[in-house]
């Protein structure tokens, strides 16, 4: 727990509803959704940027994005979805708690995630 990390908090709370969760990684909606059922997969220990997750996690991460994924799909009847990870300031990272944005999505969404060169 690296106190003042809102991701750490709420790890540790039991009222924030979570959309699934294993031994090391949970689920949240995204508080500012870029679209419908934005959601972050969270580790519950505090480690920085991908860098620093023990590779033994993998499985458990690749558990989290998936279940966590089928289930938006599902709820938001989504016919496709992105996954995106921030690290560092310079590619738009934030909160400094590893996590992974999942953002269900719709043909005609207007949602723009753009990772080509200007
Ligand atoms: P990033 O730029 O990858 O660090 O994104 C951080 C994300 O965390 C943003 O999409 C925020 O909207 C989201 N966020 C910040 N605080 C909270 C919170 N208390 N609950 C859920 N999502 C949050
Ligand atoms: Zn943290």
């Amino acid at each position: 727990m690296v106190n003042g990390c809102i991701f750490c908090k709420i790890a540790r709370e039991g009222s924030r509803k979570k959309i699934y969760e294993n031994d090391n990684f949970f689920s949240v909606s995204d508080i500012s959704p870029a679209v419908k059922g934005h959601s972050l997969v969270i580790s519950k220990k505090h480690f920085e940027t991908v860098l620093d997750l023990p590779s033994t996690l993998g499985q458990e991460l690749l558990d989290c994005i998936k279940q966590t994924t089928f289930k938006l799909m599902a709820e938001e009847k989504a016919d496709g979805f992105n996954i995106a990870n921030n690290s560092f300031r310079c590619a738009g990272q934030i909160v400094d708690h590893v996590h992974f944005h999942i953002f269900p999505r719709k043909k005609d969404d207007r949602m723009i995630l753009d990772i080509r060169k200007k």
